[in-house]
């Protein structure tokens, strides 16, 4: 009964030592807002347990943006009702206050309706000449 007891405790500890230098606190950038944020141990064992094989790769703020907006398009999908969608936003052109009708992607400009025209005027414009 005695063996079997040390074995035991040799086997739990050995597991313990492996977890610890196996998974160590990582710093990550966040792919949308640039931040670099703490990937910790304890979330590196979880997803390990999960099985998730993809490294996260947003901070906890733009994740549950990230989230939120997936979850407006899914609803919006699933009720197979059209919904308006109105994003507030702030135009990279004016720097006016606007709403869009869909998600913008963090990092790309948004523009107000006035300036999109703009643009696309003078685009058209010198193409034709
Ligand atoms: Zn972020
Ligand atoms: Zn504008």
């Amino acid at each position: 009964m005695e063996q079997t007891q040390v074995i035991t405790e040799e086997q739990i500890s050995n597991t313990q030592v492996q977890n610890e230098s196996e998974f160590e606190d990582r710093n990550i950038r966040c792919v949308d807002c640039g931040e670099n944020f703490i990937w910790t141990a304890g979330e590196q064992v979880f997803f390990h347990d999960k099985g998730l094989k993809n490294e996260p790769k947003r901070c906890k703020g733009c994740k549950q943006a990230k989230n939120e907006r997936l979850a407006a398009i899914a609803a919006a999908q699933s009720s197979g009702v059209r919904q308006r969608i109105e994003v507030s936003v702030q135009c990279a052109q004016c720097g006016q206050q606007t709403t869009v009708p869909f998600y913008p992607s963090q990092g790309r400009p948004v523009y107000c309706r006035t300036c999109f025209l703009a643009a696309r005027g003078v685009d058209s414009s010198a193409a034709s000449a």
